[in-house]
């Protein structure tokens, strides 16, 4: 069975926890532009160079560069039979590009998932997030700028997908187990 979907949420959600579970749950590669961007930050690569300036002021990587690296991702031999985008497309302009992508790859989105969780249970989650990771982009004036930008552009991308009937949204409260279970019964309904 082939799956193509994008998990979207506010930072903190638990998109990251999620998107891997999913993942092996539908046997298809978890994609996090986030992660990609702190895998190169870390190797000193040009791109984490580049990224690491936005990055660590939780702005958005310019869309030239994280098209480019989206593109060149989804066009590799593992996710020929799906895969779940997590952090991916960030802003309308990115939903645009990744339609231009899949036609390209002659492939189809199956539809988008949504986490959603209030904007104060997810700065407690990701100061706690912090302590324990401690991921530089974690501290509270970063967290605050990360979720306006959040609400200025990605939530957009929600309202796309809506307009387009390929939107299911899921509760992102509660224990980890739960919410895995209440994703899978939507993702299950959105391939059905
Ligand atoms: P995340 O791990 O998804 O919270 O992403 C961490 C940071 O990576 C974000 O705050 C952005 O600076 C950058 N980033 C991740 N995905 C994207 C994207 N789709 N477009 C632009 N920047 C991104």
């Amino acid at each position: 069975m082939s799956a193509r979907l994008v998990l979207l949420g506010p930072p903190g959600a638990g998109k990251g926890t999620q998107a891997v579970r999913l993942a092996e749950r539908f046997g298809v590669p978890a994609i996090s532009t986030g992660d990609i961007f702190r895998a190169n930050i870390k190797g000193g690569t040009e791109l984490g160079k580049l990224a690491q300036s936005y990055t660590d002021k939780g702005e958005l990587v310019p869309d030239s560069v994280t098209n480019d690296m989206v593109r060149d991702r989804l066009g590799q031999e593992d996710v020929a039979d799906g895969f779940l985008l997590d952090g991916y497309p960030r802003n309308v302009a990115q939903v645009a590009e990744l339609k231009v992508i899949l036609e390209e790859l002659g492939v189809e989105l199956d539809g988008a998932v949504e986490i959603t969780a209030d904007a104060e249970a997810v700065v407690a989650r990701l100061l706690k997030r912090a302590e324990i990771e401690g991921r530089v982009d974690d501290n509270e004036d970063v967290i605050r700028h990360r979720l306006e930008v959040y609400a200025e552009q990605t939530a957009p991308v929600s309202a796309e997908y809506e307009a387009d009937g390929a939107l299911v949204r899921v509760d992102g409260l509660g224990d980890i187990d739960e919410v895995t279970a209440r994703l899978v019964e939507a993702i299950e309904s959105i391939l059905a």
